[in-house]
């Protein structure tokens, strides 16, 4: 088994952004398991079942093949074999990733593939039940947030640097509509492990932040 780092935490808390550069910093493989709900979003889409009608989702889930690979360092999420990443960023996608996920069926689906990545890498991995749920044994766990504000703000630059038009008030309402779901679904709810670290990024920079993590894995995973 390799070394394996959680971070769990709410929507726009910066995970993925920190958790990619602490990866860097110390070689390990950095694993995004919303892009694989994300794309699990896509899969469901694609077959006309829309965030209204949740009860096709179970049956709708059952044949999707989502792998990931690596290229050039960077996770590239295939769906039945084709590469998806250009598609899982949109907002329909996030709420559609949002609501598939509290159903144990898509749940299921995944969670072999992130254990198993854990099981041959040296893996930082984020999401939202990893310390708890898909590595409860991990040597370093992190819960990483930011107030409200400070990640609707976040979101709402990110969107904009990419061209799209979006409004502030959308983007806090939406990333609240989200946390609320996965804080309040029955299964593998969005919460602190009681071994994590809270590593508050309200007023830390990226570079700080991934500094912070990079440290707490030092601590326990002395480099050789
Ligand atoms: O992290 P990201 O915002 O890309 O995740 C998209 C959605 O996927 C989240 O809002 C959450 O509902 C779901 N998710 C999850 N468990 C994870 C990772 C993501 O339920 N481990």
């Amino acid at each position: 088994m390799g070394i394996q780092v959680a971070i769990d935490g709410p929507a726009g808390a910066g995970k993925s952004t920190v958790a990619k550069k602490a990866a860097q910093a110390v070689s390990f493989i950095y694993v995004d398991t919303g892009a694989m709900y994300r794309a699990m979003a896509v899969h469901l889409l694609r077959k006309g079942i829309t965030a209204d009608a949740p009860d096709r989702i179970p049956e709708g889930c059952q044949d999707a093949d989502i792998s990931i690979r690596y290229e050039n360092g960077e996770q590239v999420v295939l769906l039945q074999g084709e590469n998806v990443n250009s598609l899982i960023r949109t907002e329909e996608v996030s709420q559609m990733a949002s609501v598939c996920s509290a159903l144990p069926e898509v749940r299921a689906k995944l969670l072999n593939l992130q254990r198993k990545l854990a099981d041959e890498n040296d893996v930082i991995m984020d999401g939202r039940d990893i310390g708890t749920v898909i590595l409860p044994d991990a040597q370093v766990k992190i819960f990483l947030t930011a107030g409200a504000d400070a990640r609707a703000e976040r979101r709402y630059k990110e969107q904009k640097a990419k061209g799209i038009d979006c409004s502030y008030e959308e983007i806090r309402k939406e990333i609240e509509e989200r946390d609320y779901r996965d804080m309040h679904r029955e299964t593998s709810p969005l919460k602190q492990a009681e071994d994590a670290v809270l590593l508050d990024t309200s007023f830390m920079g990226p570079e700080e932040a991934a500094g912070a993590v990079v440290d707490l894995i030092r601590r326990k995973v002395p480099a050789e």
